[in-house]
Parts: structure tokens; sequence; C-alpha cells
């Protein structure tokens, strides 16, 4: 058991939310150097031998810190290493490498889209095992787990992007693949629906994702199709997973557009299905609006699309399209040709559809958050106590435990994350503590820079990182995360 030296801290009477979606009890949380030590009824003994630091907890919840499944904080742990705007939500790990884009294994000084999506200074990691070393020089201030990106392969190993890989080509794209997962990345993830990506066939994706197959590692993908096509680019993601031996993630599940409004009456039967015959699970943002590059091609002059960051226009930032077309008097979709590159907030779903997926029970939360946008969707800031307040307290769509559970103890099962997710003896030190009565996201899409309410300190590793009086503790003791190994 742990030295008696140790930093301790107890975490006295509040309402432990575990990660496993059981019910929630009153008792008390022992934190012991950087892990759980004993969880509701700690022993005297215990107490009297780590002599804790006492946190009275009544009437706040006690959980696991939240993993952030879904981000694209690749460069954001390195060169912005407070990430407070996951911590100050209460996440403790996030996974990066999400949508076929990631840093490693690209070395560039000129980033194109997508992978511009993760900022342009970053891109000097040839290997997964120099990002997870870079990641741990910069000690970020929450942990850091990785997925490897197809598309940046694709991007790093092929002469044109508008074919599939050639057998050449797939054998140097599985060859990182390996070297990823030898540094411990959690497996791999794609974008089919990015236009680099687009021509990559069933055969390319599986002479990569067996790789990660036999490592142990898991699928994500941003599928070729949320809009019309999406029932088929569902059945392809689920044949790819199954014809390489994956675990499979649907990454933000989502109906895109007027024309697909309603349809996850659709999609959630279809993923049943599947899913009784593999395993699958997908991830989902508590918002009605995406964010992504600027085309002209989503531009269907029907939905509202807010201009995040705009290369030609920078002034543009934060106006709506619509309103930018008429000034400029164009088309929408011309404005979008001059705005590019650029990023912006899509309106395309509607209400119905997210409470459908949210409240799914193989759903799981991810943000998606650009933290690289001049303004970001509000999802980067807010996305984890927005499920809190809007999802669980204000409209009861969710029980807290499940809530909890969709933000912890699932997402670290699914993702083959060892050790934390859960309030457990022996687990990792990962904890949020919130108010439940006042926790809610402040971030809206006219001032997306908002620290969220009711979170009111969070352990990274068993070191106090944040609290709601101070903010940032100053202490930052996140680390590279290596995959569960295969039992
Ligand atoms: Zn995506």
């Amino acid at each position: 058991m742990a030295e008696g030296n140790e930093a301790a801290t107890l975490l006295q009477g509040g309402l432990i939310v575990d990660g496993t979606a059981a019910p929630a009890k009153v008792g008390d949380v022992l934190l012991v150097g950087e892990r759980i030590a004993a969880v509701g009824q700690v022993p005297a003994a215990l107490v009297e031998a780590h002599r804790p630091q006492v946190i009275i907890c009544a009437g706040q919840v006690v959980a696991p810190g939240f993993i952030d499944v879904h981000t694209h904080d690749d460069a954001a742990a390195i060169e912005k290493a407070d990430m407070l705007p996951k911590l100050s939500q209460g996440v403790t790990t996030v996974i990066v490498g999400n949508c076929g884009i990631s840093l490693a294994p690209v070395v560039t000084g000129s980033p194109a889209a997508p992978l511009s999506l993760l900022g342009h200074s970053q891109f000097r990691h040839g290997t997964m095992r120099e990002y997870a070393d870079a990641v741990d020089a910069a000690r970020p201030g929450v942990n850091v787990a990785a997925l490897l990106g197809h598309t940046a392969l694709r991007m790093r190993h092929l002469a044109a992007l508008d074919r599939p890989a050639n057998a050449e080509e797939r054998a140097a794209m599985a060859a990182d693949m390996q070297e990823a997962m030898d540094a411990g990345a959690l497996g791999l993830s794609s974008g089919i629906f990015y236009q680099e990506a687009y021509a990559a066939d069933v055969e390319e994706l599986v002479a990569v994702a067996s790789v990660a197959a036999k490592n142990g590692g898991v699928y994500a993908t941003h599928i070729r199709d949320e809009l019309a096509g999406i029932l088929p680019a569902l059945q392809e993601a689920a044949l790819t997973a199954r014809q390489s031996g994956l675990p499979l993630v649907i990454s933000h599940h989502k109906c895109a557009g007027p024309a697909n409004w309603g349809r996850t009456r659709e999609t959630l039967p279809l993923i049943e299905q599947l899913a009784a015959g593999q395993e699958m699970a997908m991830d989902v943002y508590p918002y009605t609006a995406g964010s992504t590059v600027l085309r002209e091609d989503l531009v269907d002059g029907v939905i509202d699309i807010l201009i995040t960051g705009s290369q030609p226009h920078p002034e543009m930032g934060g106006r709506y399209i619509k309103d930018i077309a008429a000034e400029w008097g164009v088309s929408q979709q011309e404005a979008a040709v001059r705005l590019k590159p650029g990023n912006a907030c899509y309106f395309q779903m509607r209400q119905d559809d997210v409470d459908r997926v949210i409240t799914h029970p193989l759903s799981m939360i991810g943000s998606d958050g650009l933290p690289h946008d001049e303004r970001p969707h509000p999802r980067l800031w807010g996305a984890f106590p927005r499920v809190l307040a809007t999802y669980w307290r204000e409209r009861g769509l969710l029980p807290l435990e499940q809530a909890i559970h969709k933000m912890t103890g699932m997402s670290a099962t699914r993702f083959r994350i060892p050790q934390r997710g859960f309030l457990r003896e022996g687990c990792m030190a990962d904890v949020v503590v919130f108010d439940p009565k006042t926790v809610r996201d402040a971030a809206t899409f006219e001032q997306p820079r908002q620290f969220s309410e009711g979170i009111e300190r969070v352990w990274v590793n068993g070191v106090l990182s944040f609290t709601a009086a101070g903010r940032s503790t100053g202490q930052r003791a996140g680390r590279f995360v290596r995959r569960a190994q295969a039992a």
C-alpha cells in the first residue's frame, strides 16, 4: 500500500457517483499519492496512517474525472499545456487524434486542411513515441491518450490523395500503425468524410486497422456521410471494423442537414442491430451545431453557418455567412469560397436527434472542440457541464449516474484506458467534485471562452489542479496515457 508520507486527501461526505452507473451513495473518498486508496467507508486505520487533508463535500457530487473521448487537442496539450478549457469542465483525460487527424507522424511547417484543424506549429513529431515524449515533457494539465489518424498517414505516404493507397503505401501506413501501437496508442481513427481520405476503400482501411486490431486497439471513425448516405456509411464503418477485428466507435453521431432531421429513428436501430454482432459504440456532443473546416459544398442556403475563423478575412469571424453574402452581394456558396481557408459552425442538427443519441445506452460524451479557432464552438469550454445542466438537471433526460457513466467508466472501457474512469480502490486519482445544484456551461456561440460554473475541484493523478475559487492551481500533472494491455 502507499507510503505514509505521501500527500493524502479525504473527500468527506459527498455523493459518490463512481462511474459504473451504479446508484450514487453518500460516502468518503481517500486519495493517497496518485491513487485512490479507498471509496465509501474509509477504514479509520487508513485515515490514521495517512493523516489526510480533509475536504468536506456535503451536498457535492464526487465523480471520476471526465474523459473527453473526442478531441483535437493534439497540439494544444503541448503548446497550451494548462488545458484550461478542459480542466475547468472537470475533464482529466482527453483522447486526441480523432477524425483521421493526428499530429504524429506528420512533420511539416505548413499543414494542409484538415490537419490544420490542429493548428500550424506542432507538426514536428515523426513518430507516436516522439509525440508521447513531447506530451510528457509539456506536462499538460490533463492526461492525453492518442489515436493515430488515417488521414495523417495518407498525407504522409500517398503521392496522390484522389485514389486508394497502393500496396507499397498500405505497407508504409501499416508500419506507422505498428509504431504507434508500440508507443501505447489506443488505436486508429479515420475521417473518410474529408476529401483527403474520401478515396480510401475498405481494403486500405483494413490494411492499417488490422495492425491496430492485432495489438488490442480500437477504431474510431468520422464516417463517409452524415447526410443522405448515412446508413451505407454506418454499414461501411461496421464492415471495416469487422474485417479488421476491431471494436468500433462512431464519432460524433448525428443526422446532419434538414433533409435528414429525424433520421436517428433509422440510424440508432441500425447501430443496435450491428452492435449485436460486433463491439460498437458512439460519441456525441450536446449541441445542435457542428464545427469543422469551411466547405462550400456544406453551404445549402438553409441552415445557419457561423464563421469561426477565415484566413483571408479574419474580420468576418463571429458573423453569419448569410449576412456576409448579403453584404458582398454574392451567393452563400461564393462567400464560402472567398472565406476559405477557414472554419465554421454549422447549425445542422435537430434537438430531438441529439436527444435520442445522448440518451442511447451506446453513446458517450466527447466535445469535438477545436482549440485553435479564434472563436471556437462553445463545446470546447462547455460540453461536459452542459450535459449535466441541460440533459440531467433541467430536462431530466438522463439519470445522474448514467450521465456520469457516459463521461467516465464507459469511455475508459470502450477506449481501453486502464485504471481511470472509476472511483475504485487502486485506480488513478483523477477526480472531480461539482455542485449538482449549480453546475452549468457558460460558453455560448457569442461568448465561447467562458468558464463553466459549479466545477469545484479537479484532481489529476492525485494533484489538485483546478478549483472554482482560484481556477488553475498552477499545478499540471497530466501525462501520456497508454492503452490497457490485452489480458
Ligand atoms: Zn469529425
